[in-house]
């Protein structure tokens, strides 16, 4: 554990000592239960402050629906505060600045959810430099600095991160009953007004458990998902990630809700499959927040050094055709409008466009990230990351950059009966099933065809481009190795 790290483990013997108030600073954990960070602050019935800064980095055109989600989140917890006789306080404004002046006046340590990325650790020591903040797990069931290989290092294959997660003893979640907390009244101190906006879906920890319960239950997708998971035509996951992210549900609480099926004898084998794979993604999440916390510039770096200087395409026109759902690719097109219109779309489709953008388009993974994070619900910049350079080939156990998606035997595979494409594509909506993920096929189209029913021909050929990207990634790491296998000149 490095010194960063020790330095802000939880210290409750300190801060008791020297105060009877807490500030809970409510970060990504908006909930009340099964909270780590709202339990330490509450510690020796403490009176508990939770505050929530609107930090203007976060706020903005490129996140309306994430901030939406967010709002509607502050919102709920909010309300619960106040059956509780409290409130949630919200101040606006810088919080390395706001947090230790509050701290001084309230004469109150601070107690908060430890957050992995490279802004948030930034961000909590400028805190710590001037206030006596403790930062608490619940972020993740364990630390990144638990999991580590025998040399301690961090591991850099999925499949050992989890065999080792799956190894260490798991506490409790935390179940603190929140009658039972001291919260401060809401006279305490003012409060900026929470922004007020009609959104969709709903967040908060009620709406949270409602998606949860109906995920597990018996009818829900979770028995199938084995199965069903990769099918984009249905609800088939859990649709739980915008919640997660915002801590509205916390993952202990997920963990154990699956751990507690699996001893479920009820289980037949495939249903026993099926939560024990929903809770290898769950660990798929923990292991992208671990690599974010030991590479932090896998944010902006390939990890793998070899890809890192790709000779990219810079077309804008195909970046805005993929970007609008009109690059003839029916799947693609339809998860992109999908992502515009909804903020979310399924796994599958995240990896089929990304593959599209990357490998067909030979446009930079990055630019592919950004355009998610600008339009995600759920976006977060660990699961972002990880997900689109697993895809392109340059992360951490990767898919090998030679294995690229093929768009229309994704299409005809995930949704075969072109269900999902007619929904977001309506210009397709007549096309025969045959031809729903190769409209150009069709027998209405002829050679005169300028579009299919306004729907446009593929932007690129696939076979093309797939050798066209296995050609720019073979010429960059042909370019690297020769780079290492240089002598290096020894000055005198
Ligand atoms: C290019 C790309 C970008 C992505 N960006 C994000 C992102 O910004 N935010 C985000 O939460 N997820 C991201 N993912 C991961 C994944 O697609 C979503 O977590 C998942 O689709 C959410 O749907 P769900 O809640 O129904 O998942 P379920 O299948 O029900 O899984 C349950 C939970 O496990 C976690 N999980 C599942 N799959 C993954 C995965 N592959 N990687 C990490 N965690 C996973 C999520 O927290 C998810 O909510 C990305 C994947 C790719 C390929």
């Amino acid at each position: 554990m490095d010194a960063n790290s020790l330095a802000t483990i939880v210290d409750n013997r300190r801060s008791l000592s020297s105060s009877r108030r807490a500030i809970w600073w409510v970060r990504r954990d908006l909930r009340i239960n099964n909270n780590r960070a709202l339990e330490a602050a509450s510690l020796g019935r403490r009176v508990v402050i939770p505050v929530f800064v609107l930090d203007p980095r976060f706020e903005g055109p490129e996140s309306e629906k994430r901030t939406h989600f967010l709002n509607s989140g502050l919102e709920s917890l909010n309300s619960d505060l106040g059956k509780l006789g409290s409130r949630l306080f919200v101040k606006s404004g810088d919080p390395s600045l706001i947090l230790p002046e509050l701290s001084r006046a309230l004469n109150a340590p601070i107690f908060a959810e430890e957050d992995f990325t490279p802004y948030a650790r930034r961000r909590d020591r400028d805190v710590g430099l001037s206030a006596d903040l403790n930062l608490v797990g619940g972020l993740t069931v364990f630390h990144p600095e638990e999991i580590l290989t025998d040399q301690g290092g961090p591991y850099k294959v999925y499949s050992r991160y989890r065999n080792k997660w799956q190894t260490l003893p798991r506490q409790a979640a935390i179940d603190l009953d929140p009658e039972s907390v001291n919260f401060a009244a809401t006279d305490i101190m003012e409060s900026d007004d929470l922004a007020k906006k009609v959104i969709s879906p709903q967040g908060g920890e009620h709406q949270a458990m409602k998606v949860l319960n109906r995920f597990i239950s018996g009818s829900g997708a979770l028995l199938s998902y084995g199965k069903d998971r990769s099918r984009v035509d249905g609800n088939t996951t859990s649709g739980l990630s915008p919640y997660i992210n915002f801590g509205m549900v916390s993952s202990e609480l997920l963990v154990e809700k699956a751990s507690d099926l699996l001893s479920d004898q009820g289980l037949s084998g495939s249903e026993s499959t099926s939560v024990r794979t929903w809770l290898s993604e769950l660990i798929w999440r923990e292991f992208y927040q671990s690599a974010i916390y030991h590479f932090p510039d896998s944010i902006e770096k390939s990890l793998r050094p070899e890809f890192e200087h790709i000779d990219w395409s810079e077309s804008v026109d195909d970046l805005e055709l993929w970007q609008q759902g009109s690059t003839g690719y029916p799947i693609v097109d339809a998860a992109m409008r999908q992502l515009s219109s909804e903020g979310w779309i399924h796994n599958r489709c995240r990896m089929i466009v990304a593959s599209f953008l990357v490998k067909d388009l030979l446009i930079d993974w990055r630019q592919g990230a950004l355009w998610f994070m600008k339009k995600l619900i759920d976006g977060d910049t660990a699961a972002n990351i990880g997900g689109w350079q697993w895809t392109a080939g340059t992360g951490l156990d990767a898919a090998p950059y030679f294995r690229v998606f093929n768009p229309v035997l994704q299409g005809k595979k995930f949704d075969p009966n072109g269900e999902y494409v007619r929904k977001w594509v309506p210009e397709l909506r007549g096309v025969a099933d045959r031809y729903i993920h190769v409209p150009w096929e069709s027998p209405s189209v002829t050679s005169n065809s300028s579009s299919i029913d306004g729907y446009p021909f593929p932007v690129v050929d696939h076979r093309f481009a797939r050798q066209r990207a296995l050609d720019a990634f073979g010429v960059a790491r042909t370019k690297y190795s020769d780079t290492l296998a240089k002598p290096k000149h020894v000055a005198n």
